[in-house]
């Protein structure tokens, strides 16, 4: 069992929430004077800090409850949550597995977290022998697991996961960011079981939604009341909440984009292959693809100037580009231009 209270920072753990004027009275009915608001417009009225209409959707459709779903300002967010809520600046550290999502070195860095890099094996899988001598250390508050991963695409190696929830006494992240587009089952619903999980999903992929801003953490209500103490009142404008559950109502949708997306990227697969400029395609869960080349930098400025924009990962991985799964019609684009910078 895991004290959550014991990796919570002290300050955190003795913190009095801000309470506004939506926690003192919930009904929808009245005439409101109580949070200096403007009686004129349309979105004169803060939005519903806790979310509740979007979060009983998403309890629905996860078969997650209610009380143990947190919403941030997009997956961003939460990390950043992550940091602030479990890690004492300049003391505590946090473990990613290299290479993965930029954000939590970054978020690791603006909370003057130490964060060590395991990187992962020649297949991008977590090595567990180069992992175990961090778990006992406790100084280590956050493990961050990135499945699938960006921007290798895969996902982590099961066994290596459910070593890491067996073992370590921190907190471990799943961030699923990528999730609907796998075949893999989602760790969500061990959240019931380890105290110390937080689970991460997003509307920004396969919802469509990256400029709604909102992510999803999962986790038992220890941590979700954390959560919610230190987040900024407001954190999810009423427009964007709208936009959240105006999408969950059309999830027949949702669905039928992401088996075209995922179809896109397995078309995508083969064409770029039979190119003969991309040595190889690296295995993908996700709605995107790692690609190695010859010459990562010239095939990323050529397609930048046929007006194609891909990542380039040449810094993290070498040789390395990364791209999306866009339309049919943005995929043939791609695939001619790639064939343009062969012949
Ligand atoms: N996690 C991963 C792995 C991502 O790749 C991204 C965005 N690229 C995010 C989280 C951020 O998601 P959000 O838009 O919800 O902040």
């Amino acid at each position: 069992m895991t004290d959550i209270n014991r990796l919570v920072r002290e300050n955190v753990r003795k913190l009095i929430p801000y309470s506004c004027a939506r926690d003192e009275f919930k009904g929808k009915e009245g005439i409101f004077l109580d949070a200096n608001e403007n009686p004129y417009g349309k979105l004169n009225r803060y939005p519903d800090p806790y979310q509740k209409e979007l979060k009983a959707r998403i309890s629905e459709i996860k078969g997650i409850p209610e009380e143990n779903i947190f919403l941030g300002n997009g997956s961003d967010e939460i990390i950043d949550l992550c940091f602030r809520i479990f890690c004492n600046p300049g003391k505590d550290r946090a473990l990613t597995f290299h290479p993965t999502y930029g954000m939590y070195e970054v978020s690791a860095s603006i909370n003057d977290i130490e964060l060590i890099k395991v990187p992962l094996t020649d297949d991008f899988r977590i090595d567990m022998v180069k992992t175990l001598p961090f778990l006992d250390d406790e100084t280590l508050k956050l493990i961050f697991i990135c499945s699938p991963n960006n921007p290798t695409g895969n996902s982590m190696n099961p066994e290596a996961v459910h070593g890491i929830l067996e073992k370590f006494r921190g907190i471990v992240v799943i961030d699923e960011a990528y999730i609907d587009f796998s075949d893999q089952p989602s760790y969500k619903t061990l959240t019931s079981v380890h105290q110390n999980l937080i689970v991460m999903q997003t509307f920004s992929k396969a919802m469509g939604l990256a400029a709604a801003r909102v992510g999803m953490a999962f986790a038992q209500t220890g941590i979700i009341e954390y959560f919610n103490k230190m987040k900024p009142p407001y954190n999810i404008s009423d427009i964007n909440q709208k936009a959240a559950i105006r999408s969950l109502r059309d999830i027949d949708s949702a669905k039928r984009r992401i088996i075209r997306i995922v179809a896109e990227r397995n078309r995508l697969e083969k064409a770029l292959v039979m190119t003969g400029l991309v040595e190889k395609v690296y295995p993908s869960d996700s709605n995107f693809i790692l690609v190695r080349v010859r010459d990562a930098d010239l095939v990323y400025s050529k397609l930048l100037e046929s007006g194609i924009i891909v990542r380039n990962r040449n810094r993290i991985i070498q040789g390395c580009i990364r791209i999306t799964a866009g339309t049919p019609a943005e995929n043939n684009r791609l695939i001619e231009a790639i064939k343009r910078l062969k012949s």
